[in-house]
């Protein structure tokens, strides 16, 4: 199996890597945030009790999160691997994450974050918010505090699995298609490895 978190601060181009990913190695897509826009778009208790919080640039909690993706861990149980993208974001839930793995005999085989400036991050989520429908997306002063939870609350997880080892930076300062063969040059040789 191959089990990636995709990381990086908010607008570093998770989402769109995550897609190439999935078509590439037959991967399922497990984002938070996309999980819960779709429970904010059914209107559900969970999308209500999350909306302000998500509205704000800040984290919802640990909990909801945690047993969302637990229920889409559990639905895929004959997946080839799974593309953690927005989750985890805190120490928390990568302890959670790791322990939920365990129970099933699966581990996450490494963390590969896309590193992008600010600025720039700044820019390209301004641009995401002309066409995505995403209110968190419009507003300067919510990006930026979506990137300070980021590198308060976010970042030291990067720190958790590089303690494993298991932590790979990959620039996407440049275009897709060249982070993309970036990340095929990281993780074509794992796929050899977790085969044998
Ligand atoms: P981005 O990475 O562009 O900020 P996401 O779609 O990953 O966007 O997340 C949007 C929002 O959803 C976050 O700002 C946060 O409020 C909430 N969220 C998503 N994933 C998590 C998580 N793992 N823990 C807590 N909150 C989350």
């Amino acid at each position: 199996m191959l089990n990636i978190v995709l990381f990086g601060p908010p607008g570093a181009g998770k989402g769109t890597q995550a897609v190439k990913l999935v078509e590439n190695y037959n991967l399922v897509h497990l984002s938070t945030g996309d999980m819960l826009r779709a429970e904010m778009k059914k209107g559900s208790p969970l999308g209500l009790t999350v909306k302000d919080l998500i509205d704000k640039g800040e984290l919802v909690s640990d909990e909801i999160v945690i047993e969302l993706i637990r229920e889409n861990v559990n639905n895929n149980k004959n997946a080839a691997g799974f593309i953690f993208d927005g989750f985890p974001r805190t120490i928390a839930q990568a302890k959670s994450l790791d322990a939920m793995l365990e129970k099933e005999s699966m581990n996450i085989s490494l963390m590969i974050t896309l590193e992008v400036e600010e600025q720039e991050l700044i820019k390209r989520i301004l641009t995401r918010g002309e066409t995505s429908g995403r209110t968190d997306d419009l507003d300067t002063g919510i990006i930026k505090n979506r990137i300070k939870v980021y590198n308060e609350q976010t970042s030291p997880v990067a720190d958790y699995y590089k303690r494993q080892n298991k932590h790979i930076p990959v620039d996407n300062m440049g275009t897709i298609d060249e982070t993309f063969d970036c990340l095929k040059k990281v993780l074509d040789p794992k796929i050899v490895t977790e085969q044998n």
